[in-house]
């Protein structure tokens, strides 16, 4: 047996990750509770150190919360179905909403959608320095703008220092399918190097117009590459990073990529914001955000809702049943932990940290709390309806308390 190696092993290898990963202050990271099944001594990363910059009066950096930002996918010129799809994503917990600004018609009806908007804008403009002028004129708090593709010297000096009046916050945003071509014949491709040098360019451009409220992105479709550019800017500059896989596909594939690629560079402290970007309602983005900062420990936003795999004991319809209560919880963001299992054997044990789960069996289900059960429901319709009564009084009871 080879267990006294394996014990000598461990040994050596805890110091280490316990320096790598040593616990911050939760409340500084806008984490007001941990999750019900994660006690205080549970590992979460330590965030890299930047300075902080802010966005819409909101502090950006590793001294502030990681927050969650998507995109509209709405044609900005249509107002009314730009503020809607705001107002969505702002419900799902978005904290910071980008929209393309394609053309002056699209910039028109900026203020309209800036005098709606509850969370702070960011303008994403491409090459037309004026289209930018007129975003930070409409009052919006952010662009997206590589101040070194928009032309002249005077063009860059009048879109930064009218950010700098308007107090905006500038995001350079690298994107590995569109480097400059120099960069891309000297690194023979658009490799890390590549990347973070382009980023580098369009920094030196800010900071000689004594601009420093900016942050970074260098987004790749590629989980490795986009990994290595951002260590490597990382040990270049102090500025704030917004964390992304571009283009990384449809629902399931770009979650899992995002997954990877985020999970990783967040559990390096890498990332002050990010957008998870899926071929897909960009409020399943939102979603996908929060599940990956919550998977890591680092903020928490509504239920944790987890589910058995099933297997030849079930006896329901799980998958029904685990996307309902999904559909019913969708709107709640008080923070505790739901199950629902796929049998009434061995569901309450295997959930016994939730604070409240039911489990369906074939004629009856179990509604339990931390193990426990609280009551058996004879009938498979009645399972659901009488478990969501629990959980409202179970909700009920919790914010009486100021336990959220
Ligand atoms: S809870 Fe029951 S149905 Fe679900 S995986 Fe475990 S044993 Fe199978």
């Amino acid at each position: 047996m080879c267990l006294p190696e394996d014990k000598l092993w461990v040994e050596k290898l805890l110091p280490h990750k316990r320096a790598e990963v040593a616990p911050v202050d939760r409340q500084s990271e806008g984490i007001t509770r941990t999750m019900t099944n994660t006690s205080d001594a549970t590992p979460i990363p330590r965030r890299h150190p930047t300075r902080t910059v802010t966005l819409g009066g909101v502090p950006l950096g590793s001294a502030h919360p990681i927050r969650v930002q998507s995109m509209t996918n709405t044609d900005t010129r249509d107002a009314e179905a730009t503020i809607r799809q705001i107002s969505e994503l702002v419900e799902a917990g978005c904290e910071f909403v980008r929209l393309a600004v394609p053309d002056e018609n699209a910039a028109q009806v900026l203020p309209a959608i800036q005098s709606a908007a509850p969370v702070p804008l960011i303008a994403d403009i491409h090459f037309d320095h004026r289209l930018a002028l007129k975003a930070l004129e409409a009052g919006l708090q952010g662009l997206r703008i590589n101040p070194g593709n928009i032309g002249s010297k005077t063009y860059v000096d009048r879109v930064v220092d009218a950010a700098s009046a308007n107090g905006a916050c500038i995001r350079i945003g690298v994107n590995g399918g569109s480097l400059e071509k120099e960069l891309l014949q000297k690194y023979g491709g658009a490799t890390p190097e590549a990347m973070v040098e382009s980023a580098l360019g369009h920094a030196v451009l800010l900071e000689k117009r004594g601009f420093g409220n900016f942050k970074i992105s260098l987004k790749s479709s590629s989980v490795p590459r986009t990994i290595a550019a951002y260590r490597l800017l990382a040990a270049r500059l102090d500025c704030p990073l917004h964390v992304g896989i571009t283009e990384a596909g449809t629902l399931l594939r770009g979650a899992v990529k995002s997954g990877v690629g985020l999970g990783i560079l967040l559990w390096e402290g890498l990332g002050d914001t990010l957008r998870v970007s899926l071929t897909a309602d960009p409020v399943l983005e939102v979603r996908a955000a929060w599940e990956i900062l919550r998977s890591l420990g680092l903020r928490q936003r509504g239920p944790e809702i987890i589910s058995c795999p099933t297997c030849g004991r079930t006896e329901i319809d799980l998958q029904d049943l685990a996307e309902e209560v999904e559909r019913r919880l969708a709107g709640v963001t008080d923070v505790f932990t739901v199950a629902v299992m796929g049998c009434v054997v061995n569901g309450p044990g295997e959930a016994r940290e939730a604070d409240i789960g039911l489990a369906g069996g074939r004629d009856c289900g179990l509604i339990f709390s931390r193990g426990e059960i609280l009551r058996k429901v004879r009938g498979r319709d009645e399972l659901l309806p009488e478990f969501m009564r629990e959980l409202e009084a179970f909700l009920v009871e919790r914010r009486a308390g100021g336990d959220q």
